[in-house]
């Protein structure tokens, strides 16, 4: 670690994923995820009845958990979930971006999995709780290798799906999202300005589930490299 003699102890490390292809990170400023962001299979086609405003919440940054790497099955939670999600990285930012304007701040892509410890989410549902200590546990955001834009093109469709052991747990499609990527990028930058290195969890098709230690969860998405987790 560099000396910094700024600082009254050393910097912490910047959080970081790997870049399909290439021996340098990604470095990541923050995790933004979307809320509840698939139609289900009452709501085809994109016609909802109840389109809302998409809600966010957030993962530390150190979170990730890259490189294939293990999941320690996490502390005070006896129902964690999976949750297979589209990750999206930003090379740029601002505030109130124009839809028309995001796919343009889009670096490129990655298979994800939001990890929940779901009793404590429902715990703080029922109490209007904040929702950190469900979603933004150690090592909760599993994140595979980067895939940049300009080799993806733009993901606005294309089979996700996700396994446990093999057995297929979530399938549907990107462009079943109820709030396209771009959409959300403009949404969210009403809210917080956006900048270069965020990354964004687009939220989980039907079909989330619990694990247990030992299970191998595989999250993958069409032209990404798949993003498999071991829970020990
Ligand atoms: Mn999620």
């Amino acid at each position: 670690m560099t000396r910094d003699d700024s600082f009254i102890l050393p910097a912490p490390a910047t959080p970081s994923v790997p870049v399909a292809g290439d021996d340098r990170r990604f470095a990541v400023r923050r995790i933004y995820c979307v809320g509840r962001n698939y139609a289900d299979h009452a709501r085809e086609m994109g016609h909802d009845p109840d389109r809302e405003p998409p809600f966010f919440f957030s993962k530390p940054a150190d979170a990730l958990l890259t490189g294939g790497a293990d999941l320690p099955y996490p502390p005070q939670t006896s129902d964690l979930h999976f949750e297979a999600e589209l990750v999206v990285a930003l090379s740029g930012g601002g505030r109130d971006i124009d839809p028309a304007n995001a796919q343009s701040l889009i670096w490129g892509y990655a298979a994800g999995n939001d990890f929940t410890r779901r009793d404590i989410q429902a715990a703080a549902k029922k109490m209007g709780r904040p929702w950190d200590m469900a979603k933004g546990f150690d090592l909760s955001a599993p994140c595979g290798p980067l895939h940049p834009v300009s080799q993806t093109g733009a993901l606005n469709s294309g089979a996700i799906r996700l396994t446990v052991n093999g057995d297929l747990r979530q399938e549907s499609d990107l462009d079943q999202m109820i709030w396209p990527v771009a959409d959300v990028i403009a949404y969210l930058s009403g809210m917080v300005e956006l900048a270069p290195g965020d990354l964004i969890f687009t939220g989980t098709p039907a079909g989330v589930g619990a694990v247990v230690a030992g299970d191998v969860v595989r999250v993958e998405i069409a032209g990404l490299t798949p993003l498999e987790t071991r829970i020990v």
